[in-house]
Protein backbone atom coordinates (compact mmCIF):
# COMPACT_ATOMS: atom_id res chain seq x y z
CA UNK A 1 0.00 0.00 0.00
CA UNK A 2 1.32 3.40 -0.95
CA UNK A 3 -0.02 6.79 0.53
CA UNK A 4 -3.39 6.83 1.41
CA UNK A 5 -5.99 9.60 0.73
CA UNK A 6 -7.56 11.57 3.55
CA UNK A 7 -10.76 9.63 3.27
CA UNK A 8 -8.89 6.06 3.49
CA UNK A 9 -7.12 7.88 6.69
CA UNK A 10 -10.48 8.47 8.08
CA UNK A 11 -12.24 4.88 7.26
CA UNK A 12 -8.44 3.15 8.88
CA UNK A 13 -9.36 5.11 12.03
CA UNK A 14 -12.98 3.11 11.53
CA UNK A 15 -11.15 -0.65 12.16
CA UNK A 16 -9.42 0.71 15.19
CA UNK A 17 -11.12 -1.07 18.43
CA UNK A 18 -9.98 2.36 21.04
CA UNK A 19 -10.81 2.72 24.29
CA UNK A 20 -11.35 6.51 24.56
CA UNK A 21 -13.33 7.97 27.71
CA UNK A 22 -14.71 11.65 27.83
CA UNK A 23 -16.97 13.51 30.13
CA UNK A 24 -17.08 10.21 32.30
CA UNK A 25 -18.68 7.96 29.02
CA UNK A 26 -16.99 5.66 26.80
CA UNK A 27 -16.50 6.99 23.01
CA UNK A 28 -17.93 4.20 21.02
CA UNK A 29 -18.00 6.23 17.70
CA UNK A 30 -14.63 8.15 17.97
CA UNK A 31 -14.24 8.80 14.21
CA UNK A 32 -17.77 10.67 14.03
CA UNK A 33 -17.78 12.47 17.75
CA UNK A 34 -18.31 16.15 16.76
CA UNK A 35 -16.04 17.05 19.82
CA UNK A 36 -13.29 14.81 18.58
CA UNK A 37 -13.68 15.47 14.67
CA UNK A 38 -12.04 18.33 14.40
CA UNK A 39 -8.66 17.09 15.42
CA UNK A 40 -9.26 13.97 13.12
CA UNK A 41 -9.80 16.70 10.51
CA UNK A 42 -6.43 18.19 11.27
CA UNK A 43 -4.71 15.17 10.97
CA UNK A 44 -6.61 14.03 7.69
CA UNK A 45 -5.06 17.39 6.16
CA UNK A 46 -1.38 15.73 6.28
CA UNK A 47 -2.76 13.61 3.90
CA UNK A 48 -5.28 15.29 1.56
CA UNK A 49 -1.87 17.58 1.16
CA UNK A 50 0.16 14.96 0.27
CA UNK A 51 -1.72 14.34 -2.53
CA UNK A 52 -1.91 17.52 -4.13
CA UNK A 53 0.61 18.51 -6.95
CA UNK A 54 1.67 21.63 -5.71
CA UNK A 55 2.42 20.11 -2.32
CA UNK A 56 3.78 17.68 -2.98
CA UNK A 57 7.82 18.16 -3.11
CA UNK A 58 7.25 19.79 0.66
CA UNK A 59 4.34 17.02 1.89
CA UNK A 60 6.18 13.76 0.24
CA UNK A 61 9.66 12.19 -0.37
CA UNK A 62 11.62 9.09 -1.07
CA UNK A 63 11.94 6.70 1.71
CA UNK A 64 15.77 5.71 2.41
CA UNK A 65 14.38 2.22 3.76
CA UNK A 66 12.83 1.07 0.82
CA UNK A 67 13.09 3.91 -1.74
CA UNK A 68 9.51 4.20 -2.54
CA UNK A 69 7.25 7.48 -2.59
CA UNK A 70 6.29 8.14 1.23
CA UNK A 71 4.35 10.82 3.16
CA UNK A 72 7.22 13.34 4.71
CA UNK A 73 5.98 12.51 7.93
CA UNK A 74 7.09 9.12 8.47
CA UNK A 75 10.93 9.64 7.37
CA UNK A 76 14.31 9.64 8.09
CA UNK A 77 15.70 12.99 7.27
CA UNK A 78 19.05 12.34 5.05
CA UNK A 79 20.10 16.31 5.04
CA UNK A 80 19.62 19.83 6.11
CA UNK A 81 17.55 20.46 3.28
CA UNK A 82 15.20 17.31 4.41
CA UNK A 83 15.03 19.23 7.90
CA UNK A 84 14.10 22.72 6.60
CA UNK A 85 11.57 20.84 4.24
CA UNK A 86 10.23 19.47 7.55
CA UNK A 87 9.51 23.23 8.84
CA UNK A 88 8.42 24.30 6.22
CA UNK A 89 5.12 21.45 5.83
CA UNK A 90 4.41 22.07 9.33
CA UNK A 91 4.14 25.59 8.75
CA UNK A 92 1.91 24.98 5.57
CA UNK A 93 0.06 22.67 7.50
CA UNK A 94 -0.29 25.25 10.47
CA UNK A 95 -1.61 27.34 7.91
CA UNK A 96 -4.21 25.19 6.88
CA UNK A 97 -5.29 23.67 10.70
CA UNK A 98 -5.03 26.94 12.77
CA UNK A 99 -4.62 23.82 15.06
CA UNK A 100 -2.20 21.13 15.98
CA UNK A 101 -2.14 18.30 12.98
CA UNK A 102 -0.63 15.67 15.65
CA UNK A 103 1.78 13.64 13.15
CA UNK A 104 4.85 15.67 14.35
CA UNK A 105 5.59 13.99 17.42
CA UNK A 106 5.83 10.85 15.70
CA UNK A 107 8.28 11.52 12.62
CA UNK A 108 10.61 13.28 15.73
CA UNK A 109 10.64 10.04 17.23
CA UNK A 110 10.99 7.89 14.78
CA UNK A 111 14.11 10.31 13.95
CA UNK A 112 15.47 10.06 17.10
CA UNK A 113 14.74 6.50 17.51
CA UNK A 114 16.64 5.55 14.65
CA UNK A 115 20.16 7.19 15.27
CA UNK A 116 19.85 6.39 19.24
CA UNK A 117 19.15 2.00 18.40
CA UNK A 118 21.82 2.21 16.52
CA UNK A 119 24.08 3.79 18.62
CA UNK A 120 22.82 1.34 21.74
CA UNK A 121 23.12 -1.12 19.20
CA UNK A 122 26.95 -0.56 18.21
CA UNK A 123 27.62 -0.35 22.36
CA UNK A 124 25.89 -3.60 23.43
CA UNK A 125 25.31 -5.66 20.40
CA UNK A 126 21.64 -5.76 20.37
CA UNK A 127 18.74 -5.68 18.14
CA UNK A 128 16.96 -2.38 18.55
CA UNK A 129 17.90 -0.89 15.60
CA UNK A 130 16.45 -4.34 13.02
CA UNK A 131 13.44 -3.97 14.99
CA UNK A 132 13.17 -0.16 14.87
CA UNK A 133 13.89 -0.26 11.07
CA UNK A 134 11.70 -2.96 10.36
CA UNK A 135 8.69 -1.27 12.61
CA UNK A 136 9.54 2.36 10.39
CA UNK A 137 9.07 0.45 7.09
CA UNK A 138 5.96 -0.84 7.99
CA UNK A 139 4.31 2.28 9.40
CA UNK A 140 5.67 4.16 5.87
CA UNK A 141 4.24 1.27 3.65
CA UNK A 142 0.98 1.92 5.35
CA UNK A 143 1.19 5.77 5.53
CA UNK A 144 0.17 5.32 9.28
CA UNK A 145 0.12 8.04 12.61
CA UNK A 146 2.13 7.07 15.19
CA UNK A 147 1.64 8.97 18.59
CA UNK A 148 4.53 9.60 20.29
CA UNK A 149 4.09 9.34 23.78
CA UNK A 150 6.84 10.89 26.92
CA UNK A 151 5.82 12.73 29.38
CA UNK A 152 5.21 10.56 32.19
CA UNK A 153 2.86 11.96 35.18
CA UNK A 154 5.64 11.88 37.47
CA UNK A 155 4.17 12.25 40.55
CA UNK A 156 6.93 13.51 43.12
CA UNK A 157 9.05 15.76 41.25
CA UNK A 158 11.41 15.60 43.90
CA UNK A 159 11.99 11.11 43.73
CA UNK A 160 13.17 9.28 40.63
CA UNK A 161 11.08 6.76 39.06
CA UNK A 162 11.89 3.83 41.39
CA UNK A 163 11.63 5.77 44.69
CA UNK A 164 8.13 7.22 44.21
CA UNK A 165 5.83 5.62 46.66
CA UNK A 166 3.61 4.59 43.68
CA UNK A 167 6.18 2.58 41.13
CA UNK A 168 3.84 3.25 38.02
CA UNK A 169 4.00 7.61 38.16
CA UNK A 170 6.64 6.29 35.36
CA UNK A 171 5.99 3.63 32.87
CA UNK A 172 8.04 0.67 33.92
CA UNK A 173 8.49 -2.64 32.80
CA UNK A 174 6.26 -5.15 35.33
CA UNK A 175 7.04 -8.59 34.08
CA UNK A 176 9.93 -9.84 31.42
CA UNK A 177 8.74 -12.81 29.18
CA UNK A 178 10.62 -14.51 26.59
CA UNK A 179 8.27 -13.48 23.69
CA UNK A 180 8.21 -9.78 24.86
CA UNK A 181 7.68 -7.65 28.22
CA UNK A 182 4.35 -6.13 30.71
CA UNK A 183 4.36 -2.46 31.12
CA UNK A 184 2.18 -0.66 33.08
CA UNK A 185 2.22 3.49 33.64
CA UNK A 186 0.39 6.40 32.06
CA UNK A 187 1.74 8.81 29.42
CA UNK A 188 0.21 12.32 30.09
CA UNK A 189 -0.90 15.57 27.15
CA UNK A 190 -1.08 12.66 24.57
CA UNK A 191 -1.32 14.61 21.24
CA UNK A 192 -3.41 13.05 18.94
CA UNK A 193 -3.85 9.36 20.08
CA UNK A 194 -7.08 9.11 19.79
CA UNK A 195 -5.97 9.83 15.84
CA UNK A 196 -3.17 7.31 15.68
CA UNK A 197 -2.57 3.75 14.66
CA UNK A 198 0.36 3.09 16.74
CA UNK A 199 2.00 4.56 20.08
CA UNK A 200 5.62 4.63 20.21
CA UNK A 201 6.73 5.08 24.07
CA UNK A 202 9.97 6.44 25.23
CA UNK A 203 11.70 7.43 28.69
CA UNK A 204 10.28 10.95 29.70
CA UNK A 205 13.70 12.30 31.29
CA UNK A 206 17.71 10.58 32.02
CA UNK A 207 17.76 7.26 33.55
CA UNK A 208 20.09 6.40 36.88
CA UNK A 209 21.06 2.54 36.71
CA UNK A 210 18.43 1.66 39.71
CA UNK A 211 15.73 3.26 37.71
CA UNK A 212 16.48 -0.11 34.79
CA UNK A 213 12.72 -1.28 34.53
CA UNK A 214 12.19 2.55 33.47
CA UNK A 215 14.22 2.42 30.57
CA UNK A 216 12.39 0.94 28.27
CA UNK A 217 10.90 2.02 24.51
CA UNK A 218 8.55 0.30 22.33
CA UNK A 219 5.58 0.71 19.90
CA UNK A 220 1.97 -1.01 19.87
CA UNK A 221 -1.00 -0.53 17.84
CA UNK A 222 -3.12 1.61 20.08
CA UNK A 223 -5.99 -0.58 20.24
CA UNK A 224 -4.15 -3.15 22.47
CA UNK A 225 -5.47 -4.69 25.60
CA UNK A 226 -4.50 -2.36 28.07
CA UNK A 227 -4.43 0.95 26.73
CA UNK A 228 -7.15 3.68 28.06
CA UNK A 229 -7.64 7.08 26.99
CA UNK A 230 -9.48 9.86 28.83
CA UNK A 231 -9.62 12.94 26.87
CA UNK A 232 -8.30 16.40 28.31
CA UNK A 233 -11.20 18.75 29.04
CA UNK A 234 -10.66 21.86 26.53
CA UNK A 235 -11.91 25.20 27.08
CA UNK A 236 -15.04 25.77 24.98
CA UNK A 237 -15.07 22.28 23.97
CA UNK A 238 -18.92 21.71 23.83
CA UNK A 239 -19.24 24.55 21.55
CA UNK A 240 -18.33 22.10 18.79
CA UNK A 241 -21.16 19.47 19.99
CA UNK A 242 -23.83 22.22 20.39
CA UNK A 243 -26.83 22.99 17.94
CA UNK A 244 -26.94 26.20 16.34
CA UNK A 245 -23.57 27.01 18.05
CA UNK A 246 -21.54 27.06 14.26
CA UNK A 247 -20.23 30.20 14.56
CA UNK A 248 -19.61 30.21 18.15
CA UNK A 249 -16.66 27.50 17.46
CA UNK A 250 -14.30 29.90 15.95
CA UNK A 251 -12.51 27.44 13.81
CA UNK A 252 -15.44 24.69 12.74
CA UNK A 253 -13.84 22.02 10.98
CA UNK A 254 -10.17 21.78 12.75
CA UNK A 255 -8.68 20.96 15.84
CA UNK A 256 -6.55 19.07 18.25
CA UNK A 257 -7.07 17.04 21.28
CA UNK A 258 -4.97 15.63 24.13
CA UNK A 259 -5.31 12.35 26.54
CA UNK A 260 -4.17 11.06 29.81
CA UNK A 261 -3.36 7.68 28.28
CA UNK A 262 -3.49 4.38 30.72
CA UNK A 263 -1.33 1.39 30.20
CA UNK A 264 -2.33 -1.01 32.40
CA UNK A 265 -0.65 -4.10 32.05
CA UNK A 266 0.05 -4.11 28.02
CA UNK A 267 1.84 -6.75 26.74
CA UNK A 268 4.81 -5.90 24.07
CA UNK A 269 6.35 -8.88 21.97
CA UNK A 270 10.02 -8.76 21.83
CA UNK A 271 10.62 -7.59 17.81
CA UNK A 272 8.67 -3.95 19.22
CA UNK A 273 11.20 -3.10 21.86
CA UNK A 274 13.37 -0.19 21.31
CA UNK A 275 15.12 -0.35 24.30
CA UNK A 276 14.90 -2.14 27.33
CA UNK A 277 17.26 -1.36 30.73
CA UNK A 278 20.17 0.24 29.20
CA UNK A 279 19.75 3.65 31.19
CA UNK A 280 22.30 5.44 29.89
CA UNK A 281 20.77 5.70 26.20
CA UNK A 282 17.47 7.16 27.99
CA UNK A 283 19.18 10.49 27.81
CA UNK A 284 20.14 10.66 24.49
CA UNK A 285 16.93 9.76 23.24
CA UNK A 286 15.16 12.22 25.48
CA UNK A 287 17.53 14.73 24.04
CA UNK A 288 16.96 14.13 20.74
CA UNK A 289 13.68 13.68 20.80
CA UNK A 290 13.23 16.92 22.27
CA UNK A 291 15.50 18.69 19.89
CA UNK A 292 13.47 17.56 16.80
CA UNK A 293 10.31 18.86 18.95
CA UNK A 294 11.75 22.03 19.44
CA UNK A 295 12.57 22.70 16.36
CA UNK A 296 9.12 21.37 14.75
CA UNK A 297 7.39 24.39 16.98
CA UNK A 298 9.57 27.20 14.64
CA UNK A 299 7.05 25.65 11.61
CA UNK A 300 3.53 24.38 12.97
CA UNK A 301 3.61 27.78 15.87
CA UNK A 302 4.14 30.00 12.96
CA UNK A 303 2.00 28.65 10.52
CA UNK A 304 -1.24 29.18 13.41
CA UNK A 305 0.60 32.32 14.21
CA UNK A 306 0.18 33.40 9.81
CA UNK A 307 -3.48 32.36 10.63
CA UNK A 308 -3.53 34.63 14.09
CA UNK A 309 -2.05 37.81 12.29
CA UNK A 310 -4.65 37.64 9.12
CA UNK A 311 -7.57 37.37 11.63
CA UNK A 312 -6.25 40.35 13.23
CA UNK A 313 -5.82 42.17 10.40
CA UNK A 314 -9.32 41.44 9.01
CA UNK A 315 -10.74 42.05 12.17
CA UNK A 316 -8.88 45.32 12.24
CA UNK A 317 -10.49 45.98 8.69
CA UNK A 318 -14.12 45.27 9.61
CA UNK A 319 -14.11 47.64 12.83
CA UNK A 320 -12.40 49.95 10.07
CA UNK A 321 -8.87 50.71 12.36
CA UNK A 322 -6.66 49.24 9.58
CA UNK A 323 -5.39 52.69 8.47
CA UNK A 324 -5.06 53.39 12.09
CA UNK A 325 -0.70 53.65 12.17
CA UNK A 326 -0.71 51.89 15.87
CA UNK A 327 -2.93 49.31 14.36
CA UNK A 328 -0.64 48.61 11.19
CA UNK A 329 2.34 48.82 13.65
CA UNK A 330 0.92 46.19 15.71
CA UNK A 331 0.77 43.68 12.58
CA UNK A 332 4.02 44.70 12.06
CA UNK A 333 5.68 43.56 15.45
CA UNK A 334 2.70 40.43 15.09
CA UNK A 335 4.89 39.86 12.15
CA UNK A 336 8.02 40.27 13.51
CA UNK A 337 8.36 37.97 16.39
CA UNK A 338 6.29 35.37 14.41
CA UNK A 339 8.92 35.06 11.97
CA UNK A 340 12.12 35.52 14.32
CA UNK A 341 9.92 31.70 15.25
CA UNK A 342 10.23 31.05 11.61
CA UNK A 343 13.94 32.05 11.71
CA UNK A 344 15.33 29.67 14.52
CA UNK A 345 13.59 26.98 12.96
CA UNK A 346 15.33 27.50 9.79
CA UNK A 347 18.53 28.54 11.62
CA UNK A 348 18.46 25.05 13.41
CA UNK A 349 17.55 22.89 10.30
CA UNK A 350 20.09 24.70 8.02
CA UNK A 351 23.35 23.83 11.12
CA UNK A 352 21.74 20.18 11.61
CA UNK A 353 24.27 17.49 10.83
CA UNK A 354 24.61 13.47 10.03
CA UNK A 355 24.27 11.03 13.12
CA UNK A 356 26.15 8.02 12.90
CA UNK A 357 22.96 6.61 11.79
CA UNK A 358 23.01 8.10 8.57
CA UNK A 359 20.03 10.56 9.14
CA UNK A 360 20.15 14.54 9.78
CA UNK A 361 19.92 16.04 13.49
CA UNK A 362 19.19 19.47 13.94
CA UNK A 363 21.79 22.17 15.62
CA UNK A 364 20.11 21.38 19.76
CA UNK A 365 21.29 25.01 20.68
CA UNK A 366 19.11 26.50 17.99
CA UNK A 367 16.34 24.40 18.56
CA UNK A 368 16.32 24.94 22.20
CA UNK A 369 16.56 28.78 21.69
CA UNK A 370 13.48 27.97 19.43
CA UNK A 371 11.37 26.88 21.64
CA UNK A 372 12.46 29.08 24.34
CA UNK A 373 11.04 31.93 21.90
CA UNK A 374 7.96 30.01 21.27
CA UNK A 375 7.41 29.64 25.25
CA UNK A 376 7.01 34.04 25.05
CA UNK A 377 6.24 35.35 21.60
CA UNK A 378 2.87 33.66 20.87
CA UNK A 379 1.34 34.85 23.79
CA UNK A 380 2.59 38.45 22.88
CA UNK A 381 0.99 37.87 19.32
CA UNK A 382 -2.21 36.80 21.06
CA UNK A 383 -2.16 39.98 23.28
CA UNK A 384 -1.69 42.48 20.13
CA UNK A 385 -3.97 40.11 18.65
CA UNK A 386 -6.94 40.89 21.72
CA UNK A 387 -6.04 44.60 21.43
CA UNK A 388 -6.68 44.78 17.61
CA UNK A 389 -10.09 42.65 18.16
CA UNK A 390 -11.68 44.53 21.05
CA UNK A 391 -13.71 43.20 23.67
CA UNK A 392 -16.66 42.56 21.08
CA UNK A 393 -14.51 39.52 21.22
CA UNK A 394 -15.64 38.32 24.35
CA UNK A 395 -18.73 39.76 25.08
CA UNK A 396 -20.57 38.98 21.99
CA UNK A 397 -23.71 37.39 21.99
CA UNK A 398 -24.19 33.46 20.70
CA UNK A 399 -24.55 32.57 16.72
CA UNK A 400 -28.60 31.59 18.21
CA UNK A 401 -29.07 35.25 19.09
CA UNK A 402 -27.92 36.67 15.83
CA UNK A 403 -30.71 34.13 14.45
CA UNK A 404 -32.96 35.07 17.18
CA UNK A 405 -36.44 36.49 15.40
CA UNK A 406 -36.94 39.28 18.67
CA UNK A 407 -33.05 39.81 19.94
CA UNK A 408 -31.18 39.08 16.79
CA UNK A 409 -32.14 42.32 14.74
CA UNK A 410 -31.07 44.25 17.38
CA UNK A 411 -27.42 41.92 17.28
CA UNK A 412 -27.55 42.80 13.38
CA UNK A 413 -27.74 46.55 14.49
CA UNK A 414 -25.49 47.24 16.87
CA UNK A 415 -23.16 45.11 16.57
CA UNK A 416 -21.91 45.94 13.05
CA UNK A 417 -18.70 47.39 12.18
CA UNK A 418 -17.94 49.09 8.80
CA UNK A 419 -20.92 49.17 6.42
CA UNK A 420 -19.66 47.46 3.55
CA UNK A 421 -19.29 44.21 5.99
CA UNK A 422 -22.14 41.81 7.46
CA UNK A 423 -21.77 41.93 11.16
CA UNK A 424 -21.85 37.96 10.62
CA UNK A 425 -18.72 37.90 8.87
CA UNK A 426 -17.84 40.29 11.89
CA UNK A 427 -18.53 37.73 14.53
CA UNK A 428 -16.94 35.29 12.71
CA UNK A 429 -13.54 36.73 12.70
CA UNK A 430 -13.82 37.72 15.93
CA UNK A 431 -14.48 33.95 17.15
CA UNK A 432 -11.91 32.54 15.36
CA UNK A 433 -9.27 34.84 17.39
CA UNK A 434 -11.07 34.09 20.38
CA UNK A 435 -10.82 30.45 19.40
CA UNK A 436 -6.94 30.85 18.97
CA UNK A 437 -6.78 33.18 22.31
CA UNK A 438 -9.24 31.11 24.56
CA UNK A 439 -11.04 28.79 23.23
CA UNK A 440 -9.88 24.93 21.85
CA UNK A 441 -7.24 25.92 19.67
CA UNK A 442 -5.49 28.12 22.73
CA UNK A 443 -4.50 24.74 24.38
CA UNK A 444 -2.11 24.10 21.16
CA UNK A 445 -1.02 27.84 20.51
CA UNK A 446 -0.87 29.18 23.93
CA UNK A 447 0.00 26.65 26.97
CA UNK A 448 1.54 23.87 24.75
CA UNK A 449 3.82 26.41 23.15
CA UNK A 450 4.67 26.75 27.01
CA UNK A 451 5.03 23.76 28.31
CA UNK A 452 4.96 21.07 24.36
CA UNK A 453 8.27 19.74 23.87
CA UNK A 454 9.47 20.39 27.63
CA UNK A 455 8.96 23.44 29.73
CA UNK A 456 11.11 26.66 29.57
CA UNK A 457 13.65 25.65 31.86
CA UNK A 458 13.93 22.27 29.85
CA UNK A 459 15.06 24.59 27.38
CA UNK A 460 17.92 26.81 29.54
CA UNK A 461 19.47 23.99 30.98
CA UNK A 462 20.11 23.10 27.14
CA UNK A 463 20.98 26.65 26.37
CA UNK A 464 23.51 26.54 29.51
CA UNK A 465 24.87 23.20 28.28
CA UNK A 466 24.81 23.98 24.39
CA UNK A 467 26.26 27.77 24.92
CA UNK A 468 30.26 26.99 24.72
CA UNK A 469 30.34 29.45 27.62
CA UNK A 470 34.28 29.17 28.44
CA UNK A 471 34.76 29.91 24.47
CA UNK A 472 33.29 32.87 24.71
CA UNK A 473 35.26 33.96 27.85
CA UNK A 474 38.55 33.29 25.68
CA UNK A 475 37.25 35.02 23.27
CA UNK A 476 37.09 37.83 25.59
CA UNK A 477 40.30 37.69 27.13
CA UNK A 478 42.04 37.27 23.65
CA UNK A 479 40.15 40.71 23.06
CA UNK A 480 41.03 42.16 26.30
CA UNK A 481 44.53 41.51 25.96
CA UNK A 482 44.72 39.37 29.26
CA UNK A 483 47.28 36.70 29.99
CA UNK A 484 47.11 34.12 32.21
FE1 LIG B 1 3.04 19.08 15.43
FE2 LIG B 1 3.03 21.43 16.54
FE3 LIG B 1 1.13 19.70 17.18
FE4 LIG B 1 3.63 19.31 18.06
S1 LIG B 1 2.27 21.03 18.57
S2 LIG B 1 2.31 17.78 17.07
S3 LIG B 1 4.82 20.12 16.34
S4 LIG B 1 1.46 20.61 15.21
FE1 LIG C 1 3.57 19.28 20.96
Amino acid sequence: MGLMTGEEYVESLRKLNLKVYMFGEKVDNVVDNPIIRPSMNSVKMTYDLAQMPEYEDLMTTTSSITGKKINRFSTLHQSTDDLIKKVKMQRLCGQKTASCFQRCVGMDAFNSEYSTTFELDKAYGTKYHENFVKFLTYIQENDLVVDGAMTDPKGDRGLSPSKQEDPDMYLHVVERRPDGIVVRGAKAHQTGICNSHEVLVMPTQAMRPEDKDYAVSFSVPTDTKGIIMILGRQSCDTRKSEEGADIDVGNYNYGGVEALTIFDNVFVPNERIFLNGETEFAGMLVERFAGYHRQSYGGCKVGVGDVLIGAAAVAAEYNGTSKVSHIKDKLIEMTHLNETLYACGIACSAEGHKTESGNFIIDLLLANVCKQNVTRFPYEIVRLAEDIAGGLMVTMPSDKDFKDPIVGPYCEKYLKGVASVSTENRMRILRLIENMALGTAAVGYRTESMHGAGSPQAQRIMIARQGNLPRKKALAKVIARIKE
